[in-house]
């Protein structure tokens, strides 16, 4: 299988070149049909297996299929992880991927300013990387609102339930419209994260690496 069975527009197919992607992981290679074609999906799957570009390249088609790009206010595509360290990986892969559209990515985690966020929030951007904590107060705060979203992730959602982010997630996943696409990838199902998938995932396939 290769990247450009995706059908993945140039300038994308031109930055996985240039990160070195030769072809896609066994997880991507799963997962990327599924979540190209709009259905919500449950990845099993842990760090090293490249699950990272296999939310993050969807969901840079996703926005661009969006036909009002420039309209309308809040992030398109949202990605709940449980550190800020996992945060800003994600971070630094999405802009990777986002760069040559000029799409805008922003990370908002703890440990750092939050009138920064705040005011980066505020300027407007296409996808945020976010810790729940940190992004319940800027929603709080109205930093930033829910109404554009229509592409969610959650990952390593076994971590953010270890932490203790369920209230956090439930209420973030809360306000985004029903109809979105959501994401949830972990590398455990226990009880408590296949209750929640059940839930908020619409008729998910599962893909397990
Ligand atoms: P992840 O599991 O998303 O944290 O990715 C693990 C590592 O694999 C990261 O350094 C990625 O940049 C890298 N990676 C992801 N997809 C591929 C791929 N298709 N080919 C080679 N390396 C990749």
């Amino acid at each position: 299988k290769l990247f450009e069975d995706c059908g993945f527009p140039t300038a994308l197919m031109g930055a996985i070149t240039k990160q070195g992607y030769e072809k896609p992981t066994t997880i991507q290679c799963q997962a990327l049909p599924i979540v190209l074609s709009g259905i919500d999906i449950i990845g099993i799957a842990k760090t090293g297996s490249g699950k990272t570009a296999a939310f993050v390249l969807p969901m840079i088609v996703h926005i661009l299929d969006q036909p009002e790009l420039d309209k309308g206010e809040g992030p398109i595509g949202v990605i709940c992880a449980p550190t800020r360290e996992l945060a800003h990986q994600i971070f630094l892969e999405t802009k990777k991927f986002a760069k040559p559209y000029g799409i805008c990515v922003a990370a908002v985690y703890g440990g750092v300013s939050k009138l920064d966020q705040f005011k980066e929030l505020k300027a407007g951007c296409e996808i945020v990387v976010a810790t729940p904590g940190r992004l319940i107060d800027l929603l709080k705060m109205k930093a930033v609102t829910m109404v554009r979203a229509t592409y969610l992730v959650l990952d390593e959602a076994d971590r953010m339930f270890d932490l203790g982010f369920e209230p956090q997630i439930r209420s973030i996943v809360g306000q985004i419209r029903p109809d979105r696409q959501t994401l949830l990838f972990s590398a455990t199902m226990p009880y408590k994260v296949e209750r929640l998938a059940r839930e908020i995932l619409s008729d998910p396939s599962r893909v397990t690496v």
